[in-house]
């Protein structure tokens, strides 16, 4: 049964409200994680929590238990000379910066217009309601190493 810190891997397939799949692990090449330890978004893990292996389950996650709410604090523009003179910004690219109350947070850049960079620090599924069906494929109790880690290793696991 999967308890704190077990080794779970699992398949699954993860859609937004819209019935739109955003990402999957299929049964062949299923993802592994360390149960307990916040890897997984809150909703989903506890959902979790004293499954078998072989067991299916059906979870909606609201944004609140999975990737937080939207929130448009994070939607800033910043001067483009705030970034290296020779950087090609482009949309899409990450870059680390201070978030709310000083957190780091990841940025995304969304527009380049003159010389202003929009950018988002929201997580790219923040607001969205979170479903996710899974199927349980293996269970085993994690080594020293991966307790020492704090993660997973192995197939579908850290690859260091
Ligand atoms: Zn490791």
């Amino acid at each position: 049964m999967i308890k704190k810190h077990s080794v779970v891997s699992l398949s699954y397939c993860l859609k937004n409200a819209n019935g739109q799949e955003l990402d999957r692990a299929d049964k062949e090449k299923p993802f592994a994680y360390l149960h307990g330890m916040g890897q997984m978004v809150p909703g989903l893990e506890k959902e979790l929590e004293g499954l078998k292996v072989g067991d299916k389950k059906d979870v909606t996650v609201t944004p609140a238990e999975g990737y937080g709410e939207l929130n448009p604090q994070l939607k800033i523009q910043v001067d483009r000379a705030n970034f290296p003179k020779d950087a090609d910004i482009q949309p899409g690219m990450q870059f680390e910066g201070q978030g709310d109350g000083g957190t780091r947070t990841v940025f995304t850049v969304k527009a380049v217009v003159g010389d202003k960079v929009e950018v988002d620090g929201n997580h790219p599924l923040a607001g969205e309601t979170l479903h996710f069906a899974i199927e349980i494929t293996a269970i085993r109790d994690a080594t020293e190493e991966e307790l020492t880690h704090g993660h997973a290793h192995g197939e579908g696991g850290h690859n260091h």
